[in-house]
């Protein structure tokens, strides 16, 4: 099957429950023992394998092209769930400086209080990474496309360079999904993914995925078994069907973002755009080389201070000043009081991360009507 009919068909069970077209939800947290021989093989939601979670995983494991798929309930939940089965007292990790501000406050926070220690590294520059490896580093951490500054880092260098050293990959692919990058292809060891976000696609739940080599899924699900981080039925059921459009609206949104970047490139009151789809981007050879489309993410700077910045935001009428991403409305926000809200202003500022930079993430209306609301409040 190609990647569109696995959206649609991958996954579902056969026979069909009772000939649903649709998979339904079972709404129920146990289920009648059937001579399981451990423990997380027992049927109930917190062991994230009832009938609707074993549809998605067999689906999401089919699109990302690895072995086995696990589904959280939050792209954190998969992502801290990931770093404490793989690190314990001791061990070392390797990040990308610039990483979503939750993981990031997790690794430089909240990990150190376990005896796990993280070392940001510029993933743009593979030759200063062999200095921080020691004999305790285990995995190398980061993001297809950082957010909010659009960066595609040296990834195929990344998954080499670890499998050399008997390391683990980890990439938070979000901001790609499948539809522009999969990861397993790279040579990517785990893929993390915020669901909440394109998978789902819709601004209507909270859900995470992991997805990998098996036995790693596998020691990531017993964690998840333990922490409590099970993805909820109806939610997997939301996630299900939006996962059903993946590619028709990341198609749209590559094609929408494109265009709109285009356009504030052009326009004299902006100073700087970020988006990968754009030959001015510093990424834009590795975008071009690796990636099927530059996503729905795009940053900009305006020729003015916050007060411009903030007067932009409240004047555009269509996009939402909201947090969040990769749904059918199109938000607006600054990071610095947001997702990078977290981050200390030096962090921020070593990241490049300005008080003014405002982030857009392009929903699914149509492109013209958002260059008109943009050329209106910007000509105001
Ligand atoms: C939103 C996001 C997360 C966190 O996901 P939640 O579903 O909010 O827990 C992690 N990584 C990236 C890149 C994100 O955009």
């Amino acid at each position: 099957m190609r990647f569109e009919t696995q959206l649609v068909h991958a996954g579902e069970p056969r026979p069909r429950p009772q000939h649903a077209v649709v998979m339904p939800i079972y709404q129920s947290s146990t289920y009648e023992y059937d001579g399981a021989g451990n423990y997380h093989d027992l049927k109930y939601i917190r062991l994230n394998n009832t009938p609707n979670h074993a549809a998605l995983h067999d689906k999401l494991a089919a699109l990302e092209g690895t072995e086995a798929a696990l589904v959280t309930a939050s792209g954190m939940a998969a992502i801290s769930s990931t770093l404490l089965s793989l690190l314990g007292a001791g061990d070392h990790l390797l990040a990308h400086d610039g990483l979503y501000g939750g993981t990031y406050d997790l690794l430089a926070r909240d990990l150190p209080r376990l005896g796990i220690t993280t070392t940001f590294v510029d993933a743009n520059r593979p030759e200063t990474w062999a200095a921080h490896v020691t004999p305790h580093t285990r995995a190398f951490y980061v993001e297809t496309i950082t957010n909010p500054l659009t960066q595609v880092v040296a990834l195929d260098e990344v998954a080499r360079f670890t499998r050399e050293r008997g390391m683990v990959s980890i990439i938070d692919n979000t901001m790609a999904t499948p539809v522009n990058y999969r990861p397993a292809a790279h040579g990517f060891d785990l893929i993390v993914h915020s669901a909440t976000k394109y998978l789902n696609g819709h601004n209507d739940i909270v859900a995470g995925v992991v997805a990998g080599r098996a036995d790693l899924v596998a020691a990531v699900k017993h964690k998840v078994d333990h922490l409590g981080g099970a993805l909820d039925p109806h939610a997997c059921f939301l996630l299900h069907r939006g996962l059903k459009t993946l590619a028709v609206r990341v198609r749209y949104q590559n094609e929408s973002a494109l265009e709109l970047a285009g356009f504030l490139a052009g326009h004299p009151r902006v100073r700087r755009v970020n988006y990968p789809g754009l030959p001015s981007h510093e990424s834009h050879a590795r975008a071009s080389r690796w990636l099927a489309g530059g996503g729905g993410i795009i940053s900009f700077e305006l020729d003015g201070d916050v007060a411009a910045a903030e007067q932009l935001i409240s004047r555009v009428t269509l996009p939402i000043h909201a947090p969040s991403l990769g749904g059918p409305e199109t938000l607006i926000t600054r990071p610095a009081i947001m997702s990078h809200a977290g981050l200390s202003p030096e962090a921020r500022q070593r990241q490049g991360i300005a008080d003014t930079l405002i982030r857009i993430s392009v929903g699914l209306e149509a492109t013209a009507d958002l260059i008109e609301d943009f050329t209106a409040a910007l000509g105001a």
